[in-house]
């Protein structure tokens, strides 16, 4: 393709996609595909000769959107909301097009300077303690990742390298693989299953622990588990707290752990995947109150905050807590202005690292902070029209409190009768939407998820609902009585590399959650 070809397929590409947002309604929300029909479609083997662009434009439509299911669709309400915009999609163009493998602050100032920028913009945005920013009073700041799990994992992994370095230092004769097999990390039995997995890939045991009526770990749970665990003998290293969790969108009460993580020195991460976004309004900071105590943050911008997916920023109170811990530093990826600004290789697991930070850059611009707050503020007020349409119903019960852009809810009459009315749903399939379990409960979840979301949109899918509910509800006597679904990951079953169970805490594994 010469550059005529680009200007034209470009301009073609961008008129497609702009088609694709402004008539997302138009499609149905969810593909009708079965697995390996793209096989069918395609040949087996690449095009021995060029084709022309034409053909492969055409082939868009024909072979790839069926297949697609349409995250960006105001009927599409499963998991949280993923973040597009056209400032955002112009950033990756950008991207693409620079094109540099940002590890070193030598290989494109620009990409690493502006990285530091944005995250500061942003860390003050959500009014982050100044600790956390490069602009702060010590060693912080903030760093794009691809994601919230690729953030605990790294935040565990430093954790566990700050703790086995203390011990070492107090007890020399002891070995790496003796002190890991005694390391103990804890979340809510409500946390994301990255949190869990983080466990598994850093050979450590995680103690999942009972959160309270509200979905939230408190502080006596976590202080009666440390006590605990340390009268057998473990070592408590590492808390990932979760503000905002996957099933209900519920807050750990990071005011209460906090001082005990201080106190025992535990590594406190919070994973504000989603809900973090929405501390850009002053209204929602309630829920960040004990963050000073946090060593790490995080928040996916690709959720809630108008960019697209991969953008994920963590902050770092102590950032030699990375640098040191995982510093490789040969020859070639050094260079002459070491120690003046971030290399962020040393922040991250990969060593390449994409311009990601112009997308950010892009969309703050663009919309400003009053713009990212109007969106936060419509997408919590679209949740709340929705659930008083719910509850004006009758037939529906919440099934937890509506904080943000989710609503959590079901039929009162019990699991089985909700579990077959989002079959109905999905057969219907002119929304989509996904469930949860927990302490017994099938529960469905509908979350507001694109940015061009209306009232009219959500009395739609209100629609689709009952006119579902009616289906289900005029057979309901002939679906059998409620039994528990278990859906849960069982963490006992799985063993990390040094063949230690992950998860010994057996009480904890009955309530969980689907992603
Ligand atoms: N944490 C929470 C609370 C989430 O809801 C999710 C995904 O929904 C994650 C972490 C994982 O996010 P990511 O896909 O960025 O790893």
């Amino acid at each position: 393709m010469d550059a005529e070809e680009f200007r034209k397929y470009g301009r073609k590409m961008v008129d497609y996609i702009a088609d694709y947002m402004e008539n997302i309604r138009e499609r149905d929300v969810v593909h009708k595909v079965t697995p390996g029909y793209l096989k069918k479609l395609l040949p087996s083997e690449a095009p021995e000769n060029p084709e022309d662009f034409e053909e492969v434009f055409k082939d868009i439509e024909k072979f790839i959107m069926p297949g697609v299911t349409h995250w960006h669709s105001p009927y599409f309400h499963g998991y949280f909301a993923a973040g597009n915009t056209y400032p955002s999609i112009l950033g990756d163009m950008l991207s693409d097009a620079i094109g540099c493998i940002g590890f070193s602050w030598a290989t494109s100032p620009a990409c690493t300077e502006l990285e530091v920028i944005t995250t500061d913009w942003l860390g003050k945005m959500l009014a982050l303690p100044e600790e956390f920013l490069h602009c702060g009073p010590g060693d912080g700041g903030g760093v794009i990742q691809s994601t919230a799990s690729e953030t605990v994992f790294l935040c565990l992994l430093a954790a566990r390298n700050k703790i086995v370095d203390k011990i070492k230092k107090e007890k020399p004769d002891l070995e790496d693989k003796e002190i890991l097999s005694k390391l103990v990390a804890y979340c809510t039995d409500q946390a994301n299953s990255s949190v869990h997995r983080s466990a598994l890939l850093g050979a450590v045991k995680m103690h999942k622990l009972d959160s309270d009526s509200n979905f939230s770990l408190r502080g006596d749970t976590l202080r009666k588990a440390v006590e605990n665990d340390k009268k057998e003998g473990l070592i408590p290293f590492f808390l990932c707290a979760s503000l905002g969790t996957t099933g209900t969108c519920a807050f750990d009460n990071i005011e209460e752990l906090g001082p005990i993580c201080e106190k025992e020195d535990i590594w406190m991460h919070i994973d504000a995947a989603y809900a973090g976004s929405a501390f850009v309004c002053p209204e929602y900071r309630k829920y960040m109150k004990g963050i000073e105590y946090a060593e790490t943050f995080s928040v996916n911008p690709h959720k809630w905050m108008l960019i697209n997916f991969d953008l994920s920023v963590m902050w770092i109170k102590n950032s030699l807590y990375l640098v040191d811990a995982f510093n490789v530093d040969p020859i070639y990826l050094r260079h002459t202005n070491e120690g003046k600004v971030p290399d962020y290789r040393h922040w991250q697991i990969p060593l390449g690292r994409r311009f990601r930070s112009l997308k950010l850059w892009f969309m703050l611009r663009s919309y400003g902070v009053s713009g990212v707050q109007k969106y936060i503020r419509k997408h919590c007020q679209l949740a709340k029209d929705f659930e008083k349409l719910i509850l004006d119903d009758g037939r529906f019960e919440i099934t937890s409190e509506t904080v943000m852009g989710l609503v959590c809810f079901r039929l009162k009459k019990g699991n089985k009768v909700t579990e077959k009315l989002l079959s109905e749903i999905l057969d219907d399939g002119r929304i989509y939407m996904i469930p949860a379990f927990s302490r017994d409960t099938y529960f469905l979840r509908l979350a507001v998820v694109a940015e061009r979301t209306t009232s009219d949109d959500i009395r739609y899918s209100y629609e689709v609902i009952r006119t579902c509910a009616d289906k289900v509800l005029q057979h309901s006597e002939e679906i059998t009585a409620d039994e528990p679904v278990v859906v849960d990951i069982d963490l006992s079953r799985k063993k990390n590399i040094l063949g230690v169970n992950a998860d010994t805490n057996s009480a904890n594994h009955v309530n969980g959650h689907t992603t």
